[in-house]
């Protein structure tokens, strides 16, 4: 077995011989995750997410919490930072159409399937809550914690009128 293929192996379900009812699952996502599908943004990370699964005859209903933070690179300082992460999901697997569920995401898997992936679900939950502005935080005293070196270029840009209080670092360079 390939290392690439043991990395996505744990984020498996089975289902064929799990009883109905609810069941609970911890998943963690981190770095070999994240290097594995080259997310332009993300190099790392660090997310557990919580899965409680309940089972019916003919429905699989699963909540998924997610907790964590992602490190990304800021788009003012270039510098990479924690970038905290939360999210609630629900994603529904039936066996055949289903009616009642229109806002969730409905996955529709045969009575043969022996497991359920949460691979890319888990990864796509998780690499969704970027924002497309990364940006330092400010820290307790409402200053930006970005690197301090930087700012002073980026300001030296905004006062010779090259740059807008809004450009970013990375337009600059
Ligand atoms: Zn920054």
């Amino acid at each position: 077995m390939k290392a690439s293929e043991n990395i996505l192996d744990k984020y498996k379900i089975p289902i064929s011989g799990l009883s109905t009812g609810v069941h609970e699952y911890m998943f963690l996502l981190d770095d070999d995750m994240f290097s594995y599908f080259k997310h332009p943004d993300v190099e790392k990370g660090s997310v557990t997410a919580k899965v409680i699964l309940e089972k019916r005859p003919t429905v699989i209903e699963l909540d998924i919490t997610m907790n964590g933070s992602l490190t990304v690179q800021c788009d003012r300082c270039l510098e990479t930072f924690q970038y905290p992460i939360e999210s609630e999901e629900k994603i529904v697997y039936t066996m055949g159409k289903l009616e009642g569920y229109d806002d969730e995401e409905i996955v529709i898997i045969s009575k043969e399937q022996s497991f359920i992936d949460l691979t890319n679900d888990l990864y796509e939950i998780a690499v969704t809550q970027i924002p497309i502005s990364k940006i330092h935080p400010n820290d307790a005293k409402g200053k930006p914690a970005c690197n301090p070196e930087m700012l002073k270029i980026l300001e030296q840009y905004i006062i010779t009128g090259e740059s807008t209080p809004t450009q970013k670092l990375s337009d600059i360079l």
